[in-house]
């Protein structure tokens, strides 16, 4: 198959301002690339694909960014600005699927979803996000209504926010295996990795360190200042250790160092792909049951789960880590989560995404 895949219209991969996204299209594209399909990736300047993945073929589109839907409100209305990165997207996409057999949308977005009623290339999209808009959860409902198989979710609980999709396509996510080390530090710090930004909770995980008086050490971009200076101040000096945002490749290695990652999402999180970067490492997660995380930590055997919001919970299970064997942390990546088994499970669902339009 010759593959084009349309990046998300925040950030250039690599910034880390596309959150998961940057992450799951390049372990996609090496994935499709080993299967031997050829792949061609819309994204935006300054983009760049893993040293793995350069036989994908990178096009770059200038222009203004859009805003992400999950710092909108739930109603509002589409914008597009002057110069729409996005739109410079979807236009170049298009083009080059001329002499393609799909193009694979991965932006949580208003246009390229709205397009697919408009041309007759096949557009295929990966959702990436629970429903934060109601004006794209109307749109993707409509496009089902005609396209009942151009949509693929990360996780069932994810597809549950969109309850119109009867039988949603569950495609996980995959991980590069050599990307990340096994190390068995049953001692190591306690750490939390995302977008520092409300949706994400830190401040639950902080909270949790902070009683069993321990630092936090925090990965990610910090998406939202103020938000950052608010959950530093309200808990006493140093107890969040900022690491700032690493590549994959260091980030892993500092990562694998700790003996537990919490994850505290807000929201209904559509997969968690930090959860699974742990695990790869060895290191054993501690998740609210709210969205993804609920799907892929086994409790009791790779990390525990605890109701949404109870962080006293929390803490407990922080004091019982040490029970959670780390190389099954490992071993569940390897056979739930490669990039083969997730590259596999995409081939066969844009194959019945083509089959529609024949
Ligand atoms: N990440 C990274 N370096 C860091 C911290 C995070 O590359 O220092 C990446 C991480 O690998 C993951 C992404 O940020 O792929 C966060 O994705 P996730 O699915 O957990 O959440 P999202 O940001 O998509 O809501």
């Amino acid at each position: 198959m010759r593959i084009v895949l349309i990046s998300t219209p925040i950030g250039f991969l690599g910034s880390g301002k596309g959150g998961g996204v940057e992450l799951t299209l390049n372990s996609l594209v090496s994935g499709l690339l080993s299967l031997g399909h050829s792949v061609d990736v819309i994204a935006p300047k300054k983009s760049k694909l893993y040293e793995k993945n350069k036989k994908a073929k990178l096009h770059f589109v200038e222009g203004e960014e859009q805003i992400s839907w999950q710092h909108q409100n739930y109603n509002s209305s589409v914008s597009i600005p002057d110069n729409s990165l996005l739109a410079g997207m979807v236009e170049k996409g298009l083009d080059i699927a001329k002499k393609a057999d799909v193009l694979l949308n991965m932006s949580y977005d208003w246009l390229p979803i709205w397009m697919t009623l408009n041309v007759d290339t096949p557009i295929a999209h990966i959702i990436s996000m629970g429903s934060e808009s109601s004006l794209i959860s109307n749109l993707i409902s409509k496009v089902y209504g005609k396209y009942p198989s151009n949509f693929a979710f990360h996780s069932k609980i994810q597809a549950n926010d969109y309850p119109f999709i009867k039988k949603p396509i569950i495609i996980g996510n995959g991980f590069n295996l050599n990307n990340y080390t096994f190390q068995d530090s049953v001692k190591g710090p306690l750490a939390w990795v995302g977008r520092v930004a409300p949706e994400k909770g830190l401040e639950d995980a902080v909270y949790v360190a902070n009683e069993l008086g321990e630092k936090l050490k925090v990965w990610g971009v910090t998406e939202d200042e103020t938000y950052a200076s608010e959950v530093e101040q309200s808990f006493p000096e140093k107890t969040i250790d900022w690491m700032g945002f690493l590549s994959t490749n260091e980030l892993q290695k500092e990562l694998g160092k700790c003996r537990v990652l919490l994850n505290t999402p807000k929201w209904n999180e559509a997969y968690g792909n930090v959860i699974v970067e742990a695990l790869a490492c060895g290191v054993p997660v501690i998740a609210y049951k709210r969205g993804g995380p609920s799907e892929i930590i086994q409790h009791g055997e790779t990390g525990y789960l605890v109701d949404p919001d109870d962080k006293k919970n929390m803490i407990s299970c922080v004091k019982i880590i040490e029970k959670i064997e780390r190389n099954k942390c490992r071993e569940w990546v390897e056979k739930n989560a490669s990039t083969d088994i997730f590259a596999n499970k995409v081939v066969n669902w844009l194959n019945k995404v083509m089959h529609e339009y024949k």
